[in-house]
């Protein structure tokens, strides 16, 4: 812990709420489903821990990405590019402009095919959902927010770790006090990350 876990405060659900969760279609196979959405059963079974009170809710099928507050996409879309290992990345918007999201896509690179790595992928986009940063110094398996060894190859991370819980339960203590704005207006400090290798959630525009 301490030096050595995941930094939040940066994107982040707001408390308590309930996140309406679509899987774009025909992004995923139909046995892909489960591998998706183990990850946020994962992640709800410790919505109390964590203080967050936050917890997903499949809501089923899309056919475009969603805008709505509180809904989460899941799809595909280029992320991979040859050099770092992140093939996945989170894409939020706050109408506030503070760090709460208003709605956020995990968008999975085409290249990230393995079902296992699937699970593990979206278990650490989650950690993204809940304002953890890649702590690329951790030790392995010590949180979700490790980096991978290779895209599409799975590191049998499912869900958050006790270091996990620990690190949200203190983001959400510090959003109960106060919000801070969104990410890009932060200065990131983040000396554990490779810069090629970061994969900080950016913002994009509400489109029209
Ligand atoms: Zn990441």
């Amino acid at each position: 812990m301490g030096k050595n876990a995941p930094a939040f405060g940066f994107w982040t659900w707001g408390a308590n709420i309930t996140v309406k969760v679509y899987i774009l279609t025909p992004d995923f196979n139909n046995s892909d489903l489960p591998y998706l959405l183990t990850p946020l059963q994962s992640w709800n079974a410790v919505a109390e821990a964590t203080l967050s009170g936050v917890t997903f809710e499949y809501r089923g099928a899309t056919s475009a990405p969603l805008y709505c507050e509180n809904c989460l996409t899941i799809m595909r879309g280029p992320v991979f590019d040859g050099v770092k290992r992140h093939a996945t990345e989170l894409r939020a918007y706050s109408a506030r402009r503070d760090q709460i999201m208003t709605w956020a896509h995990i968008v999975v690179d085409p290249v990230l095919t393995n079902p296992k790595a699937l699970t593990n992928a979206i278990a650490h986009e989650l950690g993204h959902n809940f304002g953890l940063l890649d702590c690329y110094t951790c030790k392995q398996k010590s949180t979700v927010m490790n980096q991978f060894k290779a895209p599409n190859v799975p590191n049998d991370m499912e869900g958050p770790t006790a270091c996990d819980v620990a690190q949200v339960k203190s983001a959400y203590k510090e959003l109960s006090i106060r919000v801070r704005p969104s990410p890009q207006a932060i200065e990131v400090v983040d000396e554990g990350e490779e810069p090629v290798d970061d994969d900080t959630p950016v913002v994009i525009r509400k489109p029209f």
